[in-house]
């Protein structure tokens, strides 16, 4: 039998398999007990935390001969069809490949009908923030006078971009993050019945790097039982999502603020000859810092933040000087990094210095043999510095060289030029027809490499080129320099579309400020391209090209999404009507 993914065969088919959302899936099956159903619901919330899920068993629930107890029965002639995806009376439209207007005047043309098997016709628009502003437009038509027997589902990812006009035509439920407990639960429900073996901190792992998502949980879930035996073991999970690096900048951070020098200085040294450099240490140590400040000062639990136990409550035992000292000795660090082409020095003299901070309780109680082995290290940071400095003298002087971004983003700046370069040539039209075959892609992949591809999703194109948004960060340096993936995906891509187009890898983070900062610096000068092309276009006696005019018209489309969402910002109240 082909190896079907978690993520599908374990897709809910009743609200009682809705993993974290209790307050959303008993609201809903109220209004179907009572028998009071809006005819426009709006599901918000990020990826993977079950609203086209929930939208799927509303509709199939709506339509059900045998509802029991506001629960799809899961039996009858409708439910069954429905399950099957052969249910006529329930229409997917996933707006990311389909946001033209012509859909949706489609959708108004035969709402008048009447359902032909069911009880309700019941449109699920997937990503509903996609469609374009004609197709919004369209659809506000429909919403203002709906017919009795007809329901829209609207769900997105992103809120924001859909017109207030529509939101206030509609029922509103947020979808939350799945809590990293209820996944953990889930997950090991899943591979008890599945009979699959597992680590306890595995799970832990990928429910964290999950990141609130049930569908990447699985979906990783998938790609540690592609690894090898079929086991979910601890070290394979900490590979695939990356977090094995995270670990040991943990450890060492441990070693640090307990004093235990010799043990940082080896832990260090075990980093450098697996590949790291110190510029990449140095830089998560002052990432980690920034976390823990923020766990200390949070009200609520972070502890499962951190994969090593009992961090995060030794940050507790110091004052926060302590860790803002670390972040300054790590930055001192990456400055004396640039006078000198040796590794260790910088590195030594960081770890010596703030795992000897003082420590205004410990201070107390050192003995006299720990004092003299202070005053040791002390004598050989000076040794260290001066020789930094000296180095620093023969070296010239840096042309007013930026400081070099961490090697950790280095990837990200470097990719910069390339997303500008896409984005300046960006069409909607291309981005239209690569999302249109992303489905399929996928497919063809095998499991192992499905995981991985599964975290990226285009986000722009151009003729030749196509942005993916890489959702983890600590993925996208895998996929980065996964080649033999991203040959693959261009090789299937090429297929697909009858086009070549070229990957660009992006980080999330580094995407939507990446956009941002395109927008910022582009955006007057796409509109003045506009305006003088739409003047030229009105003037044919010099050689206008309307197709020019369209193009950038589209181009910024692309780009700003429609420039209506931009002054349409839905304001929501959001005790007012929010289910939560
Ligand atoms: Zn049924």
């Amino acid at each position: 039998m082909a190896y079907q993914a978690l993520y599908r065969k374990w897709r809910p088919q009743t609200f009682a398999d809705v993993v974290g959302q209790n307050a959303i899936t008993e609201t809903l099956k109220n209004a179907l007990i009572r028998q009071q159903v809006s005819h426009a619901f709006l599901f918000a919330g990020p990826r993977g935390t079950g609203k086209t899920s929930c939208a799927k068993i509303f509709a199939k629930a709506l339509n059900c001969l045998n509802l029991q107890a506001g629960e799809p029965c899961n039996k009858c002639a409708n439910c069954l069809a429905a399950n099957r995806g052969s249910l006529e009376d329930i229409i997917e439209i996933d707006a990311a490949s389909n946001n033209g207007v012509d859909e949706i005047r489609t959708i108004r043309d035969q709402v008048k009908y009447a359902p032909t098997q069911g009880k309700y016709k019941v449109y699920i628009i997937d990503e509903v923030h996609m469609l374009s502003m004609g197709a919004f437009n369209a659809l506000l038509k429909t919403l203002e006078e709906p017919p009795e027997h007809v329901v829209f589902i609207l769900a997105t990812t992103e809120l924001q971009k859909v017109p207030a006009t529509i939101i206030s035509r509609t029922q509103r439920y947020r979808f939350r993050r799945i809590k990293q407990s209820d996944i953990l639960a889930q997950l090991e429900k899943i591979l008890q019945t599945e009979k699959i073996e597992y680590d306890e901190k595995a799970l832990q792992v990928v429910a964290q790097v999950a990141d609130g998502g049930m569908r990447d949980a699985l979906s990783i879930l998938d790609q540690l039982l592609a690894y090898d035996t079929g086991k979910i073991n601890y070290q394979d999970a900490l590979t695939v999502t990356g977090f094995a690096s995270q670990k040991a900048i943990e450890e060492l951070y441990l070693q640090l603020l307990q004093g235990q020098t010799d043990d940082a200085l080896a832990s260090a040294h075990q980093l450098l000859a697996q590949g790291a450099s110190t510029r990449n240490i140095l830089t998560e140590l002052i990432e980690l810092s920034s976390q823990l400040l923020l766990a200390l000062r949070s009200k609520t639990d972070h502890s499962q933040n951190f994969l090593v136990s009992g961090l995060l409550d030794q940050a507790r035992t110091v004052p926060e000087s302590v860790l803002f000292k670390l972040i300054e000795l790590a930055n001192k660090g990456l400055h004396d990094l640039r006078y000198t082409n040796q590794q260790l020095i910088p590195l030594t003299v960081f770890i010596v210095e703030s795992s000897q901070q003082k420590q205004p309780a410990s201070a107390a109680s050192a003995n006299a043999a720990s004092a003299s082995q202070l005053a040791k290290l002390q004598a050989k940071i000076k040794a260290l510095n001066q020789k930094i400095e000296a180095q620093a003298k023969q070296m010239p002087v840096p042309s007013q060289a930026p400081v070099k971004s961490p090697q950790k983003l280095h990837h990200h700046l470097e990719n910069k030029d390339q997303v500008y370069h896409v984005l300046e040539n960006a069409t909607r039209k291309d981005l239209n027809s690569i999302e249109a075959v992303w489905p399929d892609l996928i497919s063809t992949l095998a499991v192992s490499e499905r995981a991985l591809a599964d975290v990226l999703k285009p986000v722009a194109a151009s003729d030749q080129q196509v942005v993916l948004k890489c959702k983890y960060e600590l993925w996208f340096e895998r996929a980065n320099k996964d080649t033999d993936l991203l040959g693959r995906i261009e090789t299937e891509l090429g297929k697909l579309t009858k086009h070549n187009y070229g990957i660009v890898l992006v980080a999330d983070s580094a995407w939507l400020s990446t956009r941002a900062s395109f927008l910022k610096t582009h955006k007057d000068e796409l509109l003045a391209k506009q305006a003088a092309k739409e003047k030229a276009a009105d003037q044919p006696a010099k050689k206008a090209d309307p197709q020019a005019a369209e193009q950038v018209v589209s181009q910024a489309k692309a780009l700003f999404g429609d420039l209506a969402h931009v002054k349409d910002q839905p304001a929501i109240n959001k005790e007012d009507e929010d289910h939560e």
